[in-house]
């Protein structure tokens, strides 16, 4: 009797919570573009350190950048006119475990798809190619990564594939991990390091911001960008997907590629696209 007792409340609960958690199965398990139709929102993961990307106006206390616009545009793509993005501020570090976690639909943040990452995560069809790079001083004697040898220091961040391509390419040198990119950019500036390594299209964004500081040596790893979404999430995935070649197909792409990124020297649109 008293089993069966214990037994009727464990069945109670669970079909409380049930109801409360979509019957045992976490956020993240859910249809994520279900809940996105009921909702009238995608919760997006964007960075906020990052420029011409996603970066925190101190002022408005908004986040803009070439990813937060196509957040706001992909979401009226999938869902209509009416709908508004919701922005969480993520960096490299915590984007995945967020977005495992149930907290985000998806993540749109320099995220480069790769191998390991596709384990874990699916991810849309590219919308960026950047390729990595390196930022110095100007003047510096370093000019490429080849110059990355033994008794030189390079900043990373943490949670990017960067610092393990720097690992792979300059095997030598020495890698610094910062938490993100604000912090990299002023560890470089402090003089903590020789260099930064990241993608070009950050690196440009930081040399936009302080001039005395120059992208040098080109490309050496391609980095094309993906939305990440957490596995099984189909439904979101390919609606996300037509909507990106919607997207491209109205002109709506170019036109944000052209507001962010037309005016940087050195930098070859025609190459991200
Ligand atoms: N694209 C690289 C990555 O996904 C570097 C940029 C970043 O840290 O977000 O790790």
């Amino acid at each position: 009797m008293h089993k069966l007792k214990l037994w009727l409340t464990v069945a109670v609960l669970c079909v409380v919570a049930g109801v409360a958690a979509g019957c045992g199965r976490s956020v993240a398990d859910q249809d994520a573009l279900a809940h996105a139709k009921k909702t009238n929102t995608i919760v997006w993961g964007v960075k906020a350190d990052t420029r011409l990307f996603g970066l925190m106006n101190t002022k408005t206390g908004k986040i803009q950048g070439f990813e937060v616009d196509m957040a706001n545009a992909l979401t009226k793509q999938v869902l209509g006119k009416s709908a508004k993005a919701t922005l969480v501020q993520v960096t490299s570090d915590t984007r995945v475990p967020m977005l495992k976690g149930g907290n985000l639909d998806a993540v749109i943040a320099t995220m480069t798809i790769t191998p390991e990452r596709q384990k874990v995560l699916d991810f849309t069809d590219s919308y960026f190619k950047a390729g990595q790079s390196l930022l110095v001083k100007k003047g510096s004697k370093i000019k490429s990564i080849k110059d990355l040898t033994a008794g030189t220091k390079v900043i990373g961040v943490q949670g990017s594939n960067s610092v393990d391509n720097v690992k792979k390419a300059a095997p030598a040198t020495t890698v610094l991990q910062l938490a993100d990119y604000a912090q990299a950019f002023t560890a470089l500036k402090s003089g903590q390091g020789d260099a930064l390594s990241t993608d070009n299209g950050i690196l440009y964004g930081m040399s936009q911001q302080d001039p005395d500081y120059v992208v040098v040596g080109g490309t050496f790893t391609k980095e094309p960008y993906g939305i990440a979404l957490n596995k099984g999430q189909t439904n979101l995935r390919k609606a996300l997907n037509k909507a990106l070649q919607e997207l491209r197909a109205d002109g709506t792409y170019e036109k944000l590629i052209n507001k962010w990124f037309s005016d940087i020297p050195g930098f070859d649109i025609k190459e991200v696209a």
